[in-house]
């Protein structure tokens, strides 16, 4: 039996800010836009925003991807709550996308917004104290530890620039690195300033009772902290990109390159979001959604 076949004009890969906010702007430009992907897979499900615009008091991000959600409905998108299980280019540039529902959609323009997921340090307690003094970002939760002491574990430039922006907000900060891995201008600000640094050591455990109050490390000594932020980089969705021939960053190979029109190297795809690089944060997430969804509209409607 032949796989159901359905055409739209974009399909957008990612149902988090970046994407929902593309299918925001799209759908106004009266293109047909679906939207694939599960809204309890975005990042931002998990996140409590405290620096997000206009948004003063504390929002909880799986209200705003549900607000979202309703705001690219009305704008006409409609919603595959599903993954993609494969993706092809056919003739005259136009695409098809695998669901796994076994259905075929059919695109004249793609726009990749499937974030990234953090690397682990893959320690117990590093899960259960989650949000609870455990973070992977300097930038959305840094402020929660303010006169407290905290650890950053990473030897790369993450690592290394979050160490120095908590040193504005923290009592004491720990850098736990094997061998840091930075510019030299970046190398001489750490060995210069306040951070208390930890060549060569590992974290084995995170311990507390309600929230993070030591860190084990491999010899057995603890050190008290108040949090931990892990920087050890991300992976992206990058799988499906690549297999479109989509230009990644050629340093690590961990983003989706685009322009200031969020175009990628291949006509007609659009990337947006974490997918493409830090800072991983909802602001640029749906800064770059916009152009995306407005750049694809306009590639639709001419193709
Ligand atoms: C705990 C936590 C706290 C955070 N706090 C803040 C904060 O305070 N401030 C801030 O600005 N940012 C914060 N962030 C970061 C913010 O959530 C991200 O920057 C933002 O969600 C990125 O949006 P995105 O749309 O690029 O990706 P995401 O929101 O991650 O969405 C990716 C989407 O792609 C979909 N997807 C992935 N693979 C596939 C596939 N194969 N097929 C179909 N769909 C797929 C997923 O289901 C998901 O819908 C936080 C993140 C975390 C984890």
């Amino acid at each position: 039996m032949s796989k159901e076949t359905i055409e739209h004009d974009i399909v957008i890969i990612g149902s988090g800010p970046a994407g929902l906010q593309a299918a925001l702007h799209a759908g106004r430009r009266k293109t047909s836009v679906a939207v694939l992907g599960k809204l309890k897979n975005s990042s931002l499900n998990r996140a409590h925003l405290e620096n997000y615009c206009c948004m003063d008091n504390q929002v909880m991000g799986n209200e705003l991807l549900d607000q979202g959600k309703q705001q690219a409905l009305r704008s006409g998108a409609v919603f595959y709550d599903e993954d993609v299980l494969d993706i092809g280019l056919e003739d005259k540039g136009h695409f098809s996308v695998l669901i796994e529902s076994e259905k075929i959609l059919k695109a004249k323009a793609l726009i990749l917004s499937m974030g990234i997921s953090r690397n682990r340090l893959n320690v117990p307690g590093e899960k259960e104290f989650l949000g609870k003094g455990v973070s992977y970002c300097v930038d959305c939760d840094g402020g929660f530890f303010k006169g407290q002491t905290v650890a950053v574990v990473g030897s790369e430039s993450a690592a290394a620039s979050g160490a120095m922006t908590l040193l504005l907000i923290a009592e004491k900060v720990h850098l736990i690195y094997h061998e840091l891995q930075v510019s030299d201008s970046l190398k001489n600000q750490v060995e210069k300033s306040d951070i208390i640094k930890h060549p060569g050591r590992r974290v084995t455990a995170i311990e507390g009772k309600e929230s993070v109050e030591r860190l084990i490390f491999e010899n057995g000594e603890s050190m008290n902290v108040d949090g931990i932020f892990i920087e050890l980089g991300a992976k992206g969705a990058l799988g499906l990109a690549s297999k479109l021939g989509v230009s990644l960053d050629p340093e690590n190979f961990k983003y989706i390159i685009t322009n200031k029109k969020q175009e990628t190297n291949i006509p007609g795809i659009y990337a947006a979001g974490d997918i493409c690089g830090p800072p991983w944060q909802v602001a640029k997430a749906v800064g770059e959604g916009c152009i995306a969804g407005l750049e694809a509209a306009a590639y639709a409607k001419k193709h």
